[in-house]
C-alpha cells in the first residue's frame, strides 16, 4: 500500500454532504466506502466490519482483555461543497504537487481518517495485538449535524451498552503560539466544546399604510430587542479548560502577568477585562449571542404585521437552554419563540486518563518544544453525539497548521502537506502501540 496514493485518491471522491439529505450524491458514499475496502485489506479483515444505515462504517479491533474499557477513534469522510474556483489545483484532483496533497477534505477530515486507517493497517502487517478493544467510527454527515452519522452510531453502540474509556476525534491542533503571545508552539487539545442553539424570534404589531404609523411597530419592537440584547451579554465566567489554558501559559510569561496567569480564578476580575477586549478572547469565556438573520416586510410603505430574528447562541459548558430562554425572556419584550436548533455545551475530560498522558507524551515526542494545554472548542464536532459514551472526549488531530492553511478549511486550496501526513500516521501508530498486548 503507497500511502500517499491512498490519500490523493481518496480525495477524488466527491462526498459532499447537504442539509437536505436528499440532495445527496450516495454513490460517491459508496464508492468510497468500497475503495476502502480495497484498499485497506487488513483492517477489514481483522476488524469487524459494520455498516450502519449503509454510509456509516464502524470498525472494531477486538482485544485481549476484556476489563479494559475500549478506545474509539472518530472521522469523517464527507465534505463541504467546492468548486475549482480559486484552487491552484482542482478540488477533487488529489493532486501531489509541490510536496502536499491538495483536495477538499484534505485537512477536514479525509487526512485524519486515511492516516488513522494506514497506520491500523501497517500495524497489522506487523501483528500487532491490542490489550483493549479498539474502534473506528467514520460518521458521512458530520458537516451537517451527524444526525444520521454519529448520532446513529452512538445510538447503536448504547443500545449494545458499549461504553468507552476515551475518546480521539478532530478540533484541536498543532499551531504557532502567537494567538495566545507565546513564542513556542501550542498544541491545543478540545477538553469541551461549546453548544450551539438557534431561536428565532417574532414580534406582532399593528399592519396597515406606513403613512398614519403607531407608536411601535413589529420592526421596532424587534430592534428594541435586539439592541437591549446586545447591551447586556451573558455574563463571563471561567470554565475548568480555559482556566487549564492559562494556567500553561502562565509558564511562558514572567511578573504581574505571570502571577495573574497561574492564578487565573483569583485574578478572574482583572483577566477578563482584557480577555473581553478580544472578540476571540471574549468567546472563550461568555455564552455568546449572534443575530444572523431578520425578517420583517413585503413592500416600503406598508406596515408589516409580524417581524422575526434569529439569534446565533454559542452556548459555554454549563449553561443549560432553559437559563439562555430565561436569559432572553429577563429583558421583558413581548415575542413567540421558536427553536430552531438546541445543543447544550458539553466537557468535562480528565486530564489525568491514561489515554491523555499518552496522547500527550505522542505530541511531545512529535512536537517537541510545544505547549500542550487543554482547551474549549468553539464550533461544534461529532463527538459531542458520544457524550453518553464516555466521559472523556478529547478532539484534536496531530498535524501542524499555519494561519494560511487553517483558512483554507472549508475555504479554497485545501491541502494537506506530505511532512504533515506522514507524521499523522506515525503518530496514530504511537497512540495505538501503547496499547499494544503482551502476548
Ligand atoms: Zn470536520
Amino acid at each position: 500500500m503507497k500511502a500517499i496514493k491512498v490519500l490523493q485518491d481518496a480525495l477524488k471522491f466527491k462526498t459532499i454532504s447537504y442539509s437536505d439529505y436528499e440532495s445527496i450524491d450516495y454513490g460517491e458514499f459508496t464508492r468510497f466506502l468500497n475503495f476502502l475496502e480495497e484498499s485497506f485489506p487488513l483492517v477489514h479483515n481483522k476488524m469487524e466490519v459494520t455498516r450502519i444505515e449503509d454510509y456509516n462504517l464502524l470498525l472494531k479491533l477486538k482485544g485481549q482483555k476484556e476489563d479494559l474499557l475500549p478506545y474509539l477513534f472518530i472521522a469523517h469522510y464527507d465534505v463541504v461543497p467546492a468548486t475549482d474556483d480559486g484552487w491552484p489545483y482542482p478540488a477533487f484532483s488529489g493532486a501531489l504537487e509541490e510536496d502536499k496533497v491538495w483536495g477538499r477534505g484534505a485537512i477536514d477530515d479525509k487526512g485524519s481518517l486515511i492516516s488513522l486507517m494506514v497506520a491500523m493497517e501497517q500495524l497489522l502487517e506487523e501483528g500487532f495485538e491490542s490489550n483493549r478493544d479498539i474502534y473506528f467510527a467514520f460518521g458521512f454527515d458530520e458537516e451537517v449535524g451527524g444526525e444520521k452519522g454519529a448520532a446513529r452510531m452512538a445510538a447503536y453502540l448504547k443500545e449494545r451498552g458499549i461504553y468507552f474509556d476515551s475518546i480521539l476525534d478532530e478540533g484541536g491542533a498543532v499551531s504557532s503560539g502567537d494567538a495566545l503571545g507565546i513564542d513556542s508552539d501550542v498544541a491545543v487539545v478540545g477538553f469541551a466544546e461549546k453548544g450551539n442553539t438557534s431561536l428565532r424570534f417574532t414580534f406582532t404589531g399593528d399592519e396597515g399604510h406606513s403613512s398614519a404609523p403607531p407608536k411601535e411597530t413589529s420592526i421596532s419592537k424587534m430592534a428594541a430587542f435586539i439592541r437591549n440584547v446586545q447591551a447586556s451579554p451573558r455574563p463571563s465566567r471561567l470554565t475548568p479548560e480555559v482556566e487549564a489554558m492559562l494556567k500553561n501559559i502562565s509558564d511562558y510569561k514572567s511578573g504581574a502577568e505571570k502571577l495573574v496567569l497561574k492564578n487565573p480564578s483569583r485574578y478572574f476580575f482583572i483577566l477578563k477585562k482584557i480577555l473581553e477586549k478580544n472578540k476571540q478572547t471574549a468567546s472563550m469565556i461568555r455564552t455568546t449571542v449572534a443575530f444572523t438573520m431578520c425578517e420583517g416586510g413585503t413592500a416600503h410603505n406598508v406596515l408589516p404585521r409580524t417581524a422575526s430574528c434569529v439569534a446565533n447562541v454559542r452556548m459555554l459548558p454549563g449553561d443549560k437552554f432553559e437559563d439562555i430562554v430565561a436569559y432572553f425572556s429577563s429583558f421583558g419584550h413581548d415575542y413567540c419563540m421558536e427553536i430552531l436548533n438546541r445543543e447544550e455545551g458539553s466537557g468535562g475530560s480528565s486530564d489525568r486518563t491514561r489515554f491523555y498522558l499518552s496522547l500527550k507524551s505522542s505530541i511531545n515526542k512529535f512536537y517537541p518544544e510545544t505547549l500542550v494545554t487543554p482547551y474549549l472548542v468553539s464550533g461544534g464536532t461529532d463527538s459531542r453525539h458520544y457524550e453518553e459514551l464516555t466521559s472523556n472526549i478529547y478532539r484534536f488531530l496531530p498535524y501542524r497548521l499555519s494561519a494560511d492553511e487553517l483558512a483554507t478549511m472549508h475555504g479554497r486550496g485545501e491541502y494537506l502537506s506530505v511532512e504533515n501526513y506522514k507524521r499523522m500516521i506515525e503518530f496514530y501508530k504511537e497512540v495505538l502501540k501503547q496499547e499494544k498486548a503482551n502476548v
